[in-house]
């Protein structure tokens, strides 16, 4: 009987500790951020200290989902079997309005329409019934700056 459905088959990540609640909240469509209590800091990944003042009080804040490509690698060769029939893909780094940055994707762009600082709005693709990934997508209506 033939497959109907492409299963997913790159890694995926741990779903276990402040990982598996930072993408908890992705599968609720929500990106969240720790945030220090006693500083306001925001941080990611999810750590148990804050590493501007070293305090363990912090919570879960929501992200406005909005930033900016900050930097990017193209891959040409696979370093995972998963990965083949995508390249070449852009590995980007954005930098959310909170400060923090993010390793994902922007799903809607080839990597030779990057640009530095380019607006970015986060999206969420659920790859398996468990596991749901932040990826993001260009802001088009946001004019460019002078
Ligand atoms: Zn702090």
């Amino acid at each position: 009987m033939a497959k109907t459905e492409m299963t997913y088959d790159k890694p995926l990540p741990a779903m276990t500790g402040l990982a598996g609640e930072f993408y908890a909240f992705c599968a609720k469509s929500e990106l969240r951020f720790q945030r220090c209590s006693a500083c306001q800091a925001w941080r990611h990944v999810p750590r148990e200290l804050c590493p501007e003042c070293g305090s363990g009080d912090w919570s879960w804040e929501r992200s406005s989902g909005h930033g900016r490509v900050f930097a990017w690698t193209v891959a040409t060769r696979a370093i995972h079997a998963g990965f083949e029939r995508e390249i070449p893909y852009a590995a980007v780094v954005v930098e959310m309005d909170e400060g923090v940055r993010v390793l994902s994707q922007v799903a809607d762009c080839p990597p030779d329409e990057l640009t530095m600082d380019m607006p970015v709005e986060v999206t969420f693709e659920a790859v398996t019934p468990e596991v749901t990934l932040p990826k993001f997508r260009r802001k088009l209506c946001e004019p460019y700056g002078p």
